[in-house]
C-alpha cells in the first residue's frame, strides 16, 4: 500500500512553464531537463512496485531532516522487519567507475558518485529511527531504471540493481513474509508527519511577468496556438486540437503557479493568453470554474 504519493516537484512544474515562455539560462535548462528525466525514472519504479502485497508500505518522495541536515529519499519501503531505501536513477549510456570515483564513458567527466548520496541518506535515516525507538535494518539500493544504462568496472557488491536485475529484484521482495503491520503503519505515519513541507532547495531563475512571452501553449508539443475556430484550438505544428476552455483553463493553472501573488481577472488572463480569447469567452470560462470575488471591474477570481 501507499502511504505517501509522489507529487511532481514545485520546482519542475515552474522550470517546465518557464522554459516555454522563456529563453532560460543554460544552467536552468539543464536543470529542468535533469529533473524532468529524474521524475520520469521515479515514475517508471512506482509503477515496478505496483505489484507488491498490501502489507509492504510504500513512502515516497520523503525530505527529511534530522540533526540540522536535510536528506530526501526517493522511495522507502517497509516491508516485514526491514526497510529498504531506493534512490532511483534514470542515468542513461555508458558510464564507469574507477578508483571509487564515477565517470560518463562518452564525455570522460565525473559525475557525483550516487552512492555516498545514498549512504548519507541511510545513516541520517538511521538517526531518526533511533531517535523515533526502532532499531530496524535498513538496506539501501540505488535503482537503475533506464534499460538504455552500463555501468562497467562496478564492483560485485555494489548495493545497486540494474534494469536487468530489476524483476527479479522485484520478486524477491514479494516473498517477505508479513509481519508487525501495525508497528509498520505506525512507523510509517511518524515519518510522514516528520517530513517538510516545502523544499529548501528550489532554484528557480528570476523572472517577471514583462519577460514572459503571451499566449496559449500546445498541450501535446511546446508550440503556442493561434487563434480558435468553433470552439477549439488546433495546433498549427503538431495538430492536435483542443476545446478553447480547457486550453485557458491550462493556462490559468500556469499563471497562478508562476505568479500566485497576482489576482486571477478576466483582463489578466485575456493578456497572459496572448489575446486568443476575447473578455467575454474568458470571463465565462473562469465564471464557470472558478469563484467571483469583488464587483465590476475590482472582480477577481479564486479556487471553487
Ligand atoms: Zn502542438
Amino acid at each position: 500500500m501507499i502511504n505517501r504519493l509522489r507529487f511532481e516537484p514545485k520546482e519542475l512544474e515552474m522550470l517546465r512553464f518557464l522554459s516555454r515562455r522563456l529563453e532560460l539560462p543554460l544552467k536552468n535548462e539543464n536543470q529542468y531537463l535533469h529533473l524532468e528525466k529524474g521524475y520520469a525514472g521515479e515514475q517508471h519504479f512506482d509503477r515496478e512496485l505496483q505489484d507488491l502485497p498490501d502489507s509492504c508500505i510504500i513512502l515516497n518522495d520523503l525530505l527529511l531532516e534530522n540533526s540540522n541536515t536535510h536528506f530526501q529519499i526517493d522511495t522507502l519501503l517497509i516491508a516485514g522487519g526491514t526497510i529498504f531505501i531506493f534512490e532511483v536513477k534514470n542515468y542513461e549510456g555508458d558510464y564507469y567507475i574507477e578508483n571509487e570515483r564515477w565517470y560518463s564513458l562518452l564525455s570522460k567527466t565525473e559525475i557525483k558518485n550516487p552512492l555516498l548520496q545514498l549512504q548519507r541518506s541511510e545513516t541520517l535515516l538511521r538517526g531518526l529511527l533511533k531517535e523515533f525507538g526502532y532499531h530496524l535494518p535498513i538496506k539501501s539500493h540505488l535503482i537503475f531504471i533506464n534499460p538504455g544504462f552500463q555501468l562497467y568496472q562496478a564492483p560485485i557488491n555494489i548495493p545497486a540493481v540494474f534494469p536487468s536485475q530489476l524483476n527479479r529484484f522485484l520478486e524477491k521482495l514479494k516473498t517477505i513474509p508479513n509481519a508487525a503491520k501495525s508497528r509498520n503503519l505506525k512507523l510509517a505515519e511518524q515519518l510522514n508527519a516528520r517530513c517538510l513541507k516545502e523544499n529548501p532547495y528550489v532554484r528557480i531563475p528570476e523572472y517577471t511577468y514583462d519577460l514572459l512571452r503571451k499566449g496559449i501553449i500546445c498541450s501535446s508539443c511546446t508550440s503556442f496556438l493561434a487563434r480558435f475556430t468553433q470552439g477549439y484550438l488546433t495546433c498549427g505544428e503538431c495538430g492536435s486540437k483542443e476545446k478553447v476552455d480547457t486550453a485557458v483553463l491550462r493556462s490559468v493553472k500556469e499563471f497562478a503557479v508562476l505568479f500566485p501573488d497576482r489576482k486571477i481577472t478576466t483582463n489578466t488572463i485575456v493578456d497572459w493568453c496572448g489575446g486568443i480569447g476575447s473578455g467575454k469567452v474568458v470571463q465565462r470560462i473562469l465564471g464557470k470554474n472558478y469563484k467571483i470575488q469583488g464587483h465590476g471591474k475590482y472582480s477577481y477570481y479564486i479556487d471553487k
